[in-house]
């Protein structure tokens, strides 16, 4: 199983900064998890978006599904030709909102190219030897968390959330946690709904995980600073995704 980042920009797409996006794979499965903008054409770099096996979406903010409005597009109108509808697996509501934006005038357009799932906390799903598990979090909206688990590996991707024990839940023993760290304070009065870089360090040490990973750095730090400082925190290995990095949970 490896994890390719194709963005852990936030909010905004940059050159060479997409915004939160990621291939998995395993065996012969790929799976788009999150959609932000600029992910779409970075993911062409590694397979043909008719030939994904599924799409994963945390949560419904642009900044992790802007692209799947271009995916429909490339899908729907220009030269790919998926066999049959690719499954996307997001939020209640997910594709309501998509077809908002559409407004084709024909009923679910989304259906036309994709196969409509709602996540549920606790919604399992299985992709031939990959295990997919989805827990709800705490983002302030229908948001969820994924546990990736494949040939004895594991890995924990936060989606966009707060410290909270479905995450901790998500993360337990995994061999790698992927894991935001967009603020660099949060008002102690106000509910959390992004990680500090303490909190993803403090998570990942609670959960006993592997390695950490931080990624969905937001503008008031810098990935260096964000890495450093969830480093303390953990006590273990540290990265910050960028673009183009490929991580195995089994350590290569
Ligand atoms: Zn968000």
């Amino acid at each position: 199983m490896e994890l390719v980042v194709l963005g852990a920009g936030t909010p905004y797409p940059r050159p060479d900064r997409a915004c939160s996006g990621y291939l998995l794979r395993a065996d012969d499965i790929r799976v788009w998890v999150d959609a932000g903008p600029g992910t779409l054409a970075n993911l062409q770099r590694h397979v043909r978006p008719d030939q994904l096996s599924a799409i994963w979406l945390s949560h419904t903010h642009a900044d992790h599904t802007a692209d799947l409005l271009s995916a429909y597009y490339a899908l729907a109108f220009a030269d790919l030709s998926p066999t049959a509808p690719i499954p996307v697996l997001g939020p209640p509501g997910w594709a309501e909102r998509m077809e908002a934006f559409l407004a084709s005038g024909e009923p679910n357009p989304m259906s036309r190219v994709f196969e409509v799932h709602e996540l549920h906390d606790g919604h399992e799903v299985t992709l031939g030897g990959l295990r997919l598990t989805s827990r709800a979090v705490e983002h302030g909206l229908p948001a969820f968390g994924l546990r990736a688990e494949h040939g004895g590996h594991s890995l924990a991707y936060s989606g966009d959330t707060g410290p909270c024990p479905a995450l901790d839940d998500l993360a337990r023993d995994a061999d790698l946690l992927l894991c935001e760290a967009d603020s660099s304070t949060w008002p102690s009065d106000e509910p959390r709904w992004h990680c500090t870089p303490e909190d993803a360090g403090a998570t990942a040490r609670r959960a006993g995980v592997g390695r950490l990973v931080v990624t969905h750095v937001g503008p008031s730090l810098s990935p260096e600073e964000a890495t450093r400082r969830a480093r303390t925190a953990f006590g273990g290995p540290t990265h910050c995704a960028h673009e183009g990095d490929v991580y195995s949970p089994s350590g290569t």
